[in-house]
């Protein structure tokens, strides 16, 4: 039966056009990712029936014997994964994993460095109309203008000059490997706790293939659903000491009840990231960016700091005489998802920017490898060389439908199996 169809048709008709819209689209936005099977049933089960305020052992609330199993087992693979002291498995994103930081180490009109949304950065790194940036007083560093690495004689320079008491490395569009340990020795300089967020790059911290913040850092925080392919959610990790108090800045801090079906997803995807086939997964999503890259720099355009070597690419598409929001649209039409996104030191506005961010951690899940890669980089070029010519998009969507086939999502073809 399907419940959905039969209860609610029409948020069971969004819901298999989602589907509909996942299989039969390259999806390409660097923060996305296709659950396994295990993570969706996981995240769709009677958990989510369950109220669990407290820790396992310490609950406000009876019945908790089979969700703390639950969540035992996931702090207990965070912790193995990432080789960390502690984790905390309940905020309900990313975003809340930040704010239990910044709730546990810093008061009010505190100072706290962070990387510039316009270089990379995330809104939680203290962009002025999120929280971080109406609660404390961030101040920006950013990428050189000439290699658009992260600038660490001015993250030094500026930590000297503000003293803050918390640094916060980690991006959201950054596409180079971050060298924490040289964070840690400017934090430890000034006196000033480090913070990574490393929700792009998880999954391959996990699969050892990007430095690993856990040794060098007071807190680590991540969401759950990019390139670590579990459940949406956030993570943090940190050294044992600070325990009491992140736990408390959670609950009751900022959350109530924790989402059990998710911290179950969550539990599984952490057991899939410990598997050896996690890491040739990885390799893959890196190895694909680095082909896709190198096509499109042979196609003329220009990527923020020459290249990657890691998940995603920034890309100037100006070159081709267009700006990044008709490269988006132009790329839509040919179902490729992707977002417009700024450059750094870009002289076009955020709702036209010079960019897109395109990533692989998606198509890698459907099992693509290099060769599609070379392939969905030319219709990349193609469509942004064409974006007004509807017989080429027309061409290049029907091609990417035909490759889509081949691939299936499978966590989608379950879905649709089940109902
Ligand atoms: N931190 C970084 C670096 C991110 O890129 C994101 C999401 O894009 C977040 C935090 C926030 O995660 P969420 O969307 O789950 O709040």
């Amino acid at each position: 039966p399907n419940f959905l169809a039969d209860n609610d048709p029409e948020i069971w008709s969004a819901v298999a056009n989602e589907i509909e819209r996942q299989q039969d689209g390259l999806e390409m936005i660097a923060s996305e990712n296709y659950t396994s099977p295990a993570v969706m049933q996981a995240a769709g089960s009677v958990l989510t029936n369950k109220y669990a305020e407290g820790y396992p052992g310490r609950r406000y609330y009876g019945g908790c014997e089979h969700v703390d199993v639950v969540e035992t087992l996931a702090r207990d693979r965070a912790k193995e994964l990432f080789g960390a002291e502690f984790a905390n498995v309940q905020p309900h994103s990313g975003s809340q994993a930040n704010m239990a930081i910044y709730l546990a180490a810093l008061e009010p009109g505190d100072t706290v460095l962070g990387l510039d949304l316009a270089h990379g950065g995330h809104l939680t790194h203290g962009m002025h109309l999120n929280i971080s940036g109406i609660l404390y007083n961030f101040v920006s560093y950013g990428v050189r203008e000439d290699d658009h690495r992260i600038d660490f004689d001015q993250v030094a320079k500026l930590a000297k000059e503000h003293k803050p008491k918390l640094i916060v490395a980690g991006a959201s569009a950054y596409p180079r490997e971050i060298p924490h340990a040289k964070f840690a020795e400017i934090a430890n300089d000034v006196g000033a706790k480090l913070m990574v967020d490393m929700a792009h790059y998880a999954g391959l911290v996990a699969a050892g293939l990007h430095d690993n913040p856990v040794p060098v850092a007071d807190f680590v925080t991540s969401t759950t659903h990019k390139t670590l392919r579990g459940p949406r959610g956030g993570l943090v990790l940190a050294k044992k000491k600070y325990a009491k108090i992140l736990n408390s800045r959670v609950f009751p801090g900022l959350q109530g009840g924790p989402l059990m079906h998710v911290i179950a997803g969550k539990a599984v995807c952490f057991g899939e990231a410990l598997k050896p086939e996690f890491k040739v997964y990885a390799q893959q999503v890196i190895d694909n960016a680095a082909v896709l890259a190198e096509v499109l720099l042979a196609g003329g355009l220009n990527l923020v700091s020459g290249g990657t070597e890691n998940h995603l690419m920034l890309v100037d598409v100006t070159p081709l005489g267009i700006g990044g929001k008709q490269a988006e649209n132009a790329l839509d039409a040919c179902g490729i998802t992707v977002n417009m996104n700024m450059i750094p030191y870009d002289q076009r506005q955020p709702m036209d920017p010079s960019g897109i961010r395109i990533g692989t951690p998606a198509l890698t899940s459907r099992g693509m490898g290099t060769a599609e890669m070379k392939q969905v980089g030319d219709w990349i070029l193609q469509a942004l060389s064409s974006p007004e010519d509807n017989t080429v998009l027309q061409s290049v969507r029907s091609q990417v439908s035909e490759l889509c086939q081949q691939f299936p999502v499978p966590a989608a073809a379950c879905e649709t199996a089940s109902a």
